[in-house]
């Protein structure tokens, strides 16, 4: 352990849209924000190719290069971005403590979290493969639909966002096959039934994926295993999307945090607010329904506005 204890007015946790926009409006509210960058610096758009839905984009942006100029702008107000990765918190004081790397520790006025959530994959060598390549494989529907228009596509999952993402995709591609891996959906009845009475989408139950399939650039087709009869069918497909859940990373704050059953943190209605005072949430941590780049933005704003108004009323006291 570190024998010095550093003193920070704001520590923002997380490099994706909200940490960065929650550190432009920090950093421009002189409240000097903190920022740890966390395992994957620039967040989940990182793994993203091409952005073409946040405005301000005409022409599109890829993940990487958008979240450098995020970086830059938060950088420009002065922003003092780290390397870094935050292990523990003790949020039972006033004064809320941070370790970083498990030895450097940080005591904050004010602390906003926004660490994401990691989309579930399946894990399979072939599924890893043409998602580091950028050639077909995606856990988002919203972000990656619009590249597969008229084509076939193949979507694993059986929840709400599984059938959500394949409605989405029903109305851009030719046809979407649906891989459910037991004989009936974990979804709600009205969500079911919309993709059960939509015409291009095909529902295959008790049916898994044994391997991607590509030309060793992008996704050609779908190995598909009936678990009942082990019958092993190909499924010419361009894209594989993976809707299998997500879970967010918020482990560490589970002592002190009101969190929901899936690990979301339970922010208080219309704010950024936890149930800890000086602790604010932003981004897909919070966020099980919208999950995009966008208003990840939108509540890191929230965030760093909630953070001022609380700093500025500490203040009076
Ligand atoms: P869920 O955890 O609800 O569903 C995950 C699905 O993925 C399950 O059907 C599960 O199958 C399947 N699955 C998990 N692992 C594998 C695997 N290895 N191979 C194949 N299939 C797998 O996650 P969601 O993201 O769908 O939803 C999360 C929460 O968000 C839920 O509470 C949901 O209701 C909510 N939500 C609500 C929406 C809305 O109301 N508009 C929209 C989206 C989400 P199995 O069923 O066999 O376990």
């Amino acid at each position: 352990m570190s024998d010095t204890i550093e003193k920070v007015k704001c520590l923002i946790i997380g490099s994706g849209p909200a940490g960065y926009t929650a550190a432009i409006y920090a950093a421009r509210a002189n409240m000097s924000p903190v920022l740890y960058q966390g395992m994957q610096p620039g967040g989940q758009l990182t793994t993203t190719n091409e952005v073409e839905n946040f405005p301000g984009y005409p022409e599109g942006i890829t993940g990487p290069d958008m979240m450098i100029q995020l970086q830059d702008q938060a950088k420009r107000f002065g922003t003092d971005i780290r390397d870094g990765w935050v292990t523990k918190v003790d949020f039972s004081e006033s004064i809320h403590k941070i370790w970083v790397n498990e030895t450097q520790e940080i005591h904050a006025e004010i602390v906003i979290i926004s660490t994401g959530a990691s989309a579930k994959y399946l894990g399979l060598p072939s599924e890893q493969k043409y998602l580091q390549l950028g050639g077909g494989v995606s856990a988002c529907a919203v972000c990656d639909g619009f590249f597969y228009r008229n084509q076939e596509v193949v979507i694993v999952g059986a929840g709400d966002s599984a059938c959500e993402e394949a409605h989405y995709l029903s109305k851009l591609c030719k046809k979407v096959t649906m891989l459910v891996r037991r004989d009936e959906f974990r979804a709600s009845k009205i969500m079911t039934n919309r993709v059960k009475k939509t015409e291009n989408i095909e529902i295959l139950f008790n049916s898994e994926t044994e391997e991607v399939l590509g030309d060793g650039q992008v996704v050609t087709g779908v190995m598909v295993k009936n678990n009942q009869t082990n019958e092993l069918t190909e499924i010419p497909a361009t894209g594989f999307f993976v809707a299998i859940g997500h879970k967010p990373n918020t482990d560490i704050f589970k002592s002190f945090l009101d969190l929901d059953e899936t690990g979301y943190i339970i922010n208080k209605p219309g704010s950024s607010k936890t149930n800890i005072d000086g602790v604010f949430v932003s981004g897909d941590a919070a966020d099980h329904v919208y999950r995009q780049a966008i208003t990840a933005a939108g509540t890191g704003c929230m965030a760093a506005l909630d953070a001022e108004r609380y700093l500025a009323s500490k203040e009076e006291l």
